[in-house]
């Protein structure tokens, strides 16, 4: 039968423009197919807030940052965890991928264009020994133009590609089943969905107004996770992580649907670590929501107090920004699914980072004007004040009785104590004074102001949380928001699939996210984030360069 191109590629994500534009310039013909319409080109990277994981770059080195594979490779296997047989691929990919972020990953991108902020993150911090969770230094680097400013290179590539001749889009079809022949996937066949006009990131109608059926040589699945499928997040919510929560939040748009994933599973391919994921604590509902449920993570600094829901401060090291999953797992062991901080002006001001494009407007738009003032500003962000003021979970006071006595009537819990709340507190400002300090949160603060781009824009002067000098005090009730997907269909370094039968299925790839970023969960338990755009760009591109070769 005729072939409509030479691979087709599920999904017009991040994973699915690298992949599509190395087969349009390997002088292949590629077809992308995704359910949503043109506008929504980018997937999730178009919201990313923009973090990258690289390993020894020149912006490390100016800030005095000294890091090597070596070391990021224990960082990443301490953080991993990797324990099942499942794990083959998964820890070849993760050391491939140590490799690529600490050689050709910047460059490559930087011959395309992309640019990066200068100063470097530091996220998941750990607080365990050396060969445990966390980064050993900061690592996080962000894209200059954040999420849109790493979609920006591939839609480029793949548009001057379509105007050759050489990759065809088709929006609005949405895959429903895989095609098999002889042992060999062969194409695609699905629905074609009406158009609609939504903006970016809404959600879509879903009626259809046909059919449809390709065919190629190859066909790469680079449909994105479960994240915007609650249904799917509890039913594969690992034990290990207690019961699944009540109520969740989504971080991703609705499209992240997981359909896709059951479709490919149905056609034989082996989907492993599926109880792994990556869901964050620090939800925040958004005020001014895109997509159902809308979730905005803060990107915390270290000095917030956190508080579980009956009002005990998180045991060490669970300290903003420390261990995600940890911090998850006790929170879900307090039999609440939410949980408190409280803290001052002058650190949310500092402090306060909103993980999305649309909430970083400075380094979305690429103003140094505007980003600039994140250093030199009296208040929070505009973003961020907005959320203190309009957010259904911000709460701002004078003093603590007010505070403690809005944050009971805001969960309907009646939980809090006052006296509780203000012994942990008097406690930790106690230890302001002292220049040793017990305060295992409060030697993170000390630690984290040793780093330049810490104490430029990310870490607060250490003052007490009572003093009225640095007030009001705010509470933030957290949720539990839904994010990302860590494992995925097995795959080789080419990002060929594997069956059940644990032999390659023929013509089937997969890659980003639906691979779990590359062998089924190249992350193992955790991550140490700015990882996952990373792992779209490398598997996509192996998935492509594999597929136009084959
Ligand atoms: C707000 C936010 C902030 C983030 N911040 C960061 C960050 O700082 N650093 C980082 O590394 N990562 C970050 N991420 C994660 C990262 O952006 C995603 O993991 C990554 O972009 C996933 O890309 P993907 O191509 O695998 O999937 P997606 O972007 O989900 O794309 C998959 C595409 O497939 C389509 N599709 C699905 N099923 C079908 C079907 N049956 N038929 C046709 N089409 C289908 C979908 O419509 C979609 O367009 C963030 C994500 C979000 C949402």
């Amino acid at each position: 039968m005729a072939e409509d191109a030479d691979v087709i590629v599920v999904g017009g994500g991040l994973a699915g423009l690298v992949a599509a534009t190395e087969i349009a310039d390997a002088g292949k013909r590629v077809i992308v197919v995704d359910q949503e319409g043109e506008q929504s080109l980018g997937g999730q990277a178009f919201w990313s807030f923009g973090g990258l994981f690289l390993v020894d770059s020149p912006e490390q080195r100016r800030l005095g940052i000294k890091d090597n594979y070596d070391l990021a490779l224990q960082d990443w296997l301490g953080t991993a965890g990797f324990d099942r047989d499942d794990d083959h691929w998964p820890k070849r990919w993760a050391e491939a991928y140590v490799a690529f972020a600490a050689g050709e990953k910047r460059d490559w991108l930087r011959a395309m264009g992309h640019r990066i902020f200068p100063v470097v993150g530091w996220a998941e911090r750990g607080g365990y020994d050396a060969m445990g969770h966390g980064n050993s230094v900061p690592r996080f680097h962000v894209t200059w133009g954040t999420g849109p400013g790493i979609v920006e290179p591939f839609e480029r590539r793949a548009r001057e590609a379509h105007k050759s001749g050489r990759l065809i889009f088709k929006f609005r079809h949405r895959v429903d089943a895989l095609i098999i022949g002889n042992g060999s996937v062969e194409g695609i066949s699905g629905s074609i969905l009406e158009p609609d006009n939504v903006e970016r990131g809404q959600s879509s109608s879903r009626k259809i107004v046909g059919d449809f059926t390709l065919r190629a040589q190859a066909v790469i699945v680079a449909s994105g996770g479960i994240g915007g499928n609650h249904d799917l997040v509890r039913q594969n919510w690992p034990k290990r992580l207690g019961e699944p929560p009540k109520n969740m939040i989504s971080g991703v748009p609705e499209h992240v649907d997981g359909r896709m994933i059951g479709i490919t599973e149905a056609a034989g391919a082996r989907l492993i670590n599926r109880d792994r994921m990556w869901h964050y604590v620090e939800g925040i509902r958004n005020w001014s929501p895109i997509w159902p449920r809308h979730g905005i993570r803060i990107l915390p600094g270290p000095s917030s107090m956190w508080f579980d829901a009956t009002g005990k401060r998180l045991p060490a090291p669970l300290f903003p920004g420390s261990d995600t999953l940890g911090q998850l797992e006790y929170i879900m062991s307090t039999g609440h699914d939410y949980s408190w901080f409280i803290l001052t002006q002058s650190i949310i001001k500092k402090e306060f980072a909103l993980s999305g494009s649309e909430q970083n407007p400075d380094l979305t738009g690429k103003s140094w004007r505007m980003t600039i003032k994140r250093a030199t500003n009296k208040g929070a962000p505009a973003p961020v004040e907005a959320f203190k003021q309009k957010g259904a979970d911000f709460i701002v006071r004078d003093n603590l009785a007010d505070l403690v006595s809005a944050m009971n009537a805001l969960s309907g819990d009646n939980l809090l104590e006052l006296d509780h709340i203000k012994a942990q507190i008097d406690a930790r400002d106690r230890e302001m004074s002292n220049p040793y300090v017990k305060d295992a949160q409060v030697m993170n603060i000390h630690n984290a102001r040793r780093y330049v781009g810490d104490r430029l824009i990310r870490t607060a002067k250490p003052h007490r949380i009572l003093d009225v000098e640095h007030g009001p005090l705010i509470a933030v009730k957290l949720n539990i928001l839904t994010r990302k997907t860590l494992g995925g269909f097995e795959t080789d370094l080419d990002s060929r699939v594997f069956g059940t039968n644990g032999q390659i299925i023929r013509g089937l790839y997969a890659a980003g996210e639906a691979a779990g970023f590359g062998g089924g969960g190249m992350h193992g338990y955790r991550s140490l984030e700015g990882t996952f755009r990373g792992g779209c760009l490398v598997s996509g591109r192996n998935a492509g360069r594999a597929a136009a070769k084959a």
